[in-house]
């Protein structure tokens, strides 16, 4: 395994190491199609709300894009702007030899690879296959070991940065996979992202990207009851947050995202928690952190107890609404 994804890591044509084997002229070849012909079309699966403005900018880049999704209203505005609109991964697949997807959760990200009409069913020897959803790191290395049985290559590259970073080409991208096809990997993530770190092998990226999380969950929370608390103590909340962001309580929960009404502008909080990052995705967050602490056997105390709580939120109607909004469910839980 290792001495063919060294051989096709080679054969992206990126560049050569005095000590790599130079590949056959027919892989030469295969490369130079992926490789050269750089604005040759892009395969984009999953247009929602993290999907759509990442193609965009592939778009605003100069890259033709094969569009699916399952939802086909997701596909309109891009079947509008000339982009053409496939009826499934498959079909992406024919006619892109490099694809992004771009979907909610793991199991998403297996139907559209190994589905009926999954990615597999047609993709291309020497594709680059990038997954930038969010999902749990031993189904990527699952994805890649069956990507790499059709003669193609996989990434992990999920984003931190939600949808203004998406729209503005900010996002930061964590990148797993073969160290050879990062440079491939990162021409197309470059136009969505301005961070686009390698991390590792296959997993890695999701690693990152769960452990982000995961520290994020638990700031929110904890700057969510500090506020509280200040506020049930006469404070003024702007006044308290103003002193925390200069104090040692500082993170980025309190003073670029604070989740009070009234204490920060162009935050969600500040528009009765809409958009932002959705309670349901960050309960699916926390879930594969749960489940990697428990095959890692590392103890996640503090967050079990936040993968709690928004699964809470979640229960109780906030699903819909941005994660900060778990200030708004600690001051109408009273009974806690
Ligand atoms: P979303 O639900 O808005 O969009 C997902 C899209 O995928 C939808 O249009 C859906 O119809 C489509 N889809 C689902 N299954 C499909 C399939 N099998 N084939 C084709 N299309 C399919 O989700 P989002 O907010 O764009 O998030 C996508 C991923 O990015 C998630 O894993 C999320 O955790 C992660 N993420 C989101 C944010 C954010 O702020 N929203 C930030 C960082 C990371």
């Amino acid at each position: 395994m290792a001495a063919s994804l060294r051989l096709r890591g080679a054969a992206s044509g990126l560049w050569y190491r005095s000590h790599r084997p130079r590949p056959a002229a027919a892989s030469l070849a295969a490369v130079a199609s992926r490789s050269m012909a750089s604005k040759t079309p892009v395969g984009f699966i999953g247009l929602g709300n993290m999907g759509n403005p990442m193609a965009k900018n592939l778009m605003k880049h100069g890259y033709p894009l094969i569009i699916y999704d399952v939802f086909p209203d997701a596909c309109k505005e891009f079947q509008e702007a000339g982009e053409q609109v496939v009826s499934s991964p498959a079909d992406v697949a024919e006619k892109a030899d490099r694809i992004i997807t771009m979907l909610p959760t793991s199991i998403n990200a297996v139907e559209a690879y190994s589905g009926a009409n999954g990615i597999l069913k047609k993709v291309k020897k020497g594709s680059l296959l990038i997954d930038s959803s969010t999902i749990d790191p031993a189904v990527s290395k699952e994805l890649a070991k069956e990507v790499e049985k059709m003669g193609a290559v996989f990434m992990d590259a999920p984003v931190s940065g939600g949808v203004g970073a998406a729209r503005s080409g900010n996002l930061t991208f964590m990148v797993g996979g073969v160290e050879d096809e990062f440079a491939a990997a990162k021409e197309l993530l470059g136009c969505m992202g301005s961070n686009v770190v390698y991390c590792g092998a296959v997993g890695t990226g999701q690693a990152a990207k769960i452990c982000n999380n995961m520290l994020l969950a638990i700031s929110m929370i904890g700057t969510a009851e500090t506020m509280n608390l200040g506020i049930r103590l006469g404070l003024d909340p702007k006044l308290l947050a103003k002193i925390l962001n200069m104090s040692s309580g500082r993170c980025w929960s309190s003073d670029t995202y604070n989740p009070v009404p009234g204490v920060m502008d162009g935050v969600p909080s500040a528009n009765n928690y809409q958009g932002g990052f959705g309670t349901t995705l960050m309960a699916k967050d926390l879930g594969l952190a749960q489940d990697s602490a428990t095959s890692t056997k590392s103890p996640i105390l503090l967050g079990s107890l936040a993968h709690q709580i928004f699964r809470m939120m979640c229960a109780k109607g906030y699903s819909k609404k941005d994660f900060s909004a778990v200030f708004q469910f600690l001051r109408e839980e009273e009974n806690f």
